[in-house]
């Protein structure tokens, strides 16, 4: 018997849809109120849905054969992790193929401020060729990048600013142990425990870490009065990992000199006059948005969700211990 999907929202790329139609009848829609989607579970055998689609524990409890929920890319906050759970289905997700789309969209941005690539596009829209004149950039080479956060797209940074720039890398770690201490060595990266230290030496810093209670505004006015007038700050990973605030009011006073931001807290975001400084640049959280990315991250879904369909376990399940008696 072919097992039938529900697909909530398209996917990041019609190659995924493609892999899903061949193996299953698909059922879409782009309509995610909770009473519909209640009804629309009814037969399904898997649901693969996209933000903002919700799936709470009351679509889960509606449901009366299925066997697994996927979303479309990282991120499983759309989805009762723990009502499935209970009822012994995976959540599944693709986590990490985006790492080296990210780490470049960090590189992008740290040339675009250091090279004020925005701000002169915007004199040049307004005729001011004459603003090269009180422009002054910043080259890479030598300088010293602060990153915050020890893990795949930080070491990926790392690398591209280390082989690529010549530039100096400081990243903060909780604790350090031998096996960190040796990546570092590879790295030819300096690590720290002490983040006031990397904010108040370091000439760009770069976040990357996930949100949680313990990051949540580690971006604050104290440890943004610490840094260099001339540095510079991106933030990639989350937008509650920074105060806008804050961040906001140091700019206003010179603390640094410039921030550049993919990720915002809510998305999207309030109209904060932040994101209007000339010394700032947004993006609209499209660090992991790569055709190659956003491609395998769709394929990865559909069989993954697919091969949960014929009784096989995948690993890329937020909720492993279901599969544990199987
Ligand atoms: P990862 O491999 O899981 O690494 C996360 C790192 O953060 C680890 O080194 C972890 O250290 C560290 N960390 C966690 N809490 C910390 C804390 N309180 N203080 C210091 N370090 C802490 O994650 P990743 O794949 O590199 O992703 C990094 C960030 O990028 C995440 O926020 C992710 O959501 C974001 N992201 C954004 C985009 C985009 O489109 N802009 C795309 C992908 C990912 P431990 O090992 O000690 O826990």
């Amino acid at each position: 018997m072919r097992k039938k999907v529900l697909q909530i929202l398209p996917m990041y790329d019609p190659k995924g849809e493609e892999i899903l139609r061949r193996g299953a009848d698909v059922v879409y829609t782009d309509r995610y109120d909770e009473d519909h989607l209640c009804q629309m579970v009814q037969g399904v055998h898997a649901i693969v849905l996209r933000a903002p689609a919700k799936i709470t524990r009351r679509i889960i409890e509606a449901a009366d054969c299925l066997e697994v929920i996927s979303g479309a890319g990282v991120g499983v906050d759309n989805i009762d992790v723990l009502a499935a759970t209970e009822r012994g289905i995976p959540v599944l997700h693709a986590p990490h193929l985006n790492n080296n789309a990210t780490a470049e969209h960090t590189v992008a941005l740290m040339l675009s401020l250091s090279k004020m690539v925005v701000a002169g596009d915007r004199a040049m829209r307004r005729h001011q060729f004459s603003a090269r004149d009180g422009m002054r950039t910043m080259e890479l080479r030598g300088k010293r990048l602060g990153l915050v956060g020890f893990g795949r797209i930080a070491q990926r940074v790392a690398e591209i600013a280390r082989q690529g720039f010549g530039m100096q890398v400081m990243m903060y770690v909780r604790t350090v142990d031998e096996r960190r201490r040796q990546r570092a060595e590879e790295l030819q990266v300096q690590l720290t425990t002490d983040l006031a230290e990397l904010f108040s030496t370091s000439d760009i810093v770069s976040l990357h870490v996930p949100l949680t209670p313990e990051t949540r505004h580690m971006v604050n006015r104290d440890i943004l009065d610490r840094m260099q007038p001339h540095a510079l700050l991106i933030n990639t990973a989350r937008g509650g990992v920074v105060d806008h605030d804050a961040l906001y009011q140091a700019l206003k006073e010179k603390k640094l000199a410039g921030a550049a931001l993919d990720v915002f807290d809510p998305e999207p975001p309030e109209p904060l006059e932040l994101f209007q400084m000339e010394q700032v640049i947004t993006t609209p959280h499209i660090g992991g948005l790569t055709r190659e990315a956003t491609e395998q991250t769709a394929v990865t879904v559909a069989e993954n969700v697919l091969k949960v369909l014929h009784g096989q376990k995948v690993d890329t399940v937020s909720n492993p211990e279901v599969f544990q008696d199987r």
